[in-house]
């Protein structure tokens, strides 16, 4: 059974006349890794730190274990936060950091320095106490960082972009043992990014945001195959969109250029004969040449290959609209030309028709 840790209620933040979070309503689980993913400046990290207590909502309430958290400052809330700046403390040692909020909370030294050695061995730097912080990489000052976070046991764990100033593979490795850690230790976790590929592989659910607001929350899966909106469909992930005219609404069919596709009942949404649509495939819904299954084809030319290493990357111009797609390399067999005609294949049914 699955139990509401967190639960943000009509939240709204305005900076004098400007609102920079609008009517936004969530409820976390307990245990749950929900990432807030959106642009800059769309109110990320200001929901965020309302949830921390740095800023103080404008209407609405936040919920922490059942209790109402909105008045209440930031040290009462029994939260652990890492920002994307490591700020550590740079006089200090890591022992010393990690250290820092047990002391502040008054816990016998003895104790403090077996919860020392605890987060040390979590984070994979067990013999790093005596090291200040210069002395470390970036991706061990953030690890550190996590550490000083959780030592205190905290109950809901706050990450502000913790991974941005970090190089690409330090990221991903990171992004793993955040998850791991965080897994482990069964916390309830937010976790600020504009990374769409961050938010999909550590996410238990996503919100992504546009303008102040939460466009959609959902899994990771259902954000990338199910977006709701238009936005949603172009912020994550790789998007083709072909424009269609909708030719008989009873049976779902569209023109796209020269040919009719059927799409999947009820896609149309209402729309009339003669409307025009944006009608949207992830790469991976499309095939070069035709391919049983795939119920739909149309014709295009080739306008570009991209030889990746285990994929080729191939656009098509389809009329006025131009679509990407990806096959897999082999090596023993051609790659795709330039300027060559082809069809290319999907099925009615992968069709995401943007509204
Ligand atoms: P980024 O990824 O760039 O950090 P974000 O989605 O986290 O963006 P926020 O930092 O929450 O966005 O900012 C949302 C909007 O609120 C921005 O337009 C920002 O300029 C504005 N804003 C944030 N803090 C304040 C403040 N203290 N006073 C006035 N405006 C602010």
């Amino acid at each position: 059974m699955s139990e509401t840790f967190l639960s943000i209620q009509g939240v709204r933040k305005a900076f004098g006349q400007t609102t920079v979070v609008t009517d936004f309503n969530l409820d976390v689980d307990r245990g749950e890794f929900i990432s807030f993913l959106g642009p800059s400046g769309c109110g990320k990290t200001t929901m965020l730190r309302m949830v921390a207590g740095f800023e103080e909502p404008s209407a609405g309430r936040i919920m922490i274990g059942g209790k109402d958290v909105t008045n209440l400052k930031p040290n009462q809330r029994n939260i652990g936060m890492v920002f994307q700046a490591y700020a550590l403390f740079p006089n200090l040692t890591v022992a010393q950091n990690v250290a820092f909020g047990l002391k502040v909370a008054g816990m016998p030294k003895a104790e403090a320095d077996a919860r020392v050695a605890e987060m040390l061995a979590i984070i994979k730097l067990p013999d790093f106490g005596e090291r200040y912080p210069y002395q470390l990489s970036g991706g061990q000052q953030q690890r550190v960082a996590l550490a000083r976070a959780l030592a205190p046991k905290p109950k809901l764990l706050l990450l502000d972009e913790p991974l941005s100033a970090l190089d690409a593979k330090v990221r991903v490795s990171l992004r793993e043992e955040i998850r791991s850690i965080q897994k482990k230790l069964g916390i309830t976790t937010i976790f600020v990014t504009h990374d769409q590929e961050e938010a999909l592989s550590m996410s238990d659910r996503i919100v992504v945001m546009y303008d102040g607001r939460a466009e959609q929350v959902g899994s990771p899966f259902e954000i990338y195959n199910r977006p709701s909106t238009k936005f949603v469909a172009n912020f994550v992930g790789t998007l083709n969109v072909l424009d269609g005219v909708v030719s008989n609404p009873a049976t779902a069919t569209v023109r796209v250029n020269d040919r009719e596709i059927t799409l999947k009942k009820g896609a149309l949404n209402g729309a009339k004969a003669g409307d025009t649509l944006s009608l949207a495939l992830r790469p991976e819904a499309i095939v070069l040449g035709k391919q049983a299954g795939r119920d739909s084809t149309l014709g295009g030319k080739i306008s570009d290959v991209s030889f990746l290493g285990s994929v080729i990357r191939v656009r098509v111009g389809v009329g006025k609209n131009a679509v990407s797609l990806d096959t897999f390399n082999s090596p023993t067999s051609p790659p795709p030309v330039v300027g060559e005609e082809t069809e290319i294949s999907f099925s009615a049914g992968d069709v995401l028709v943007l509204h």
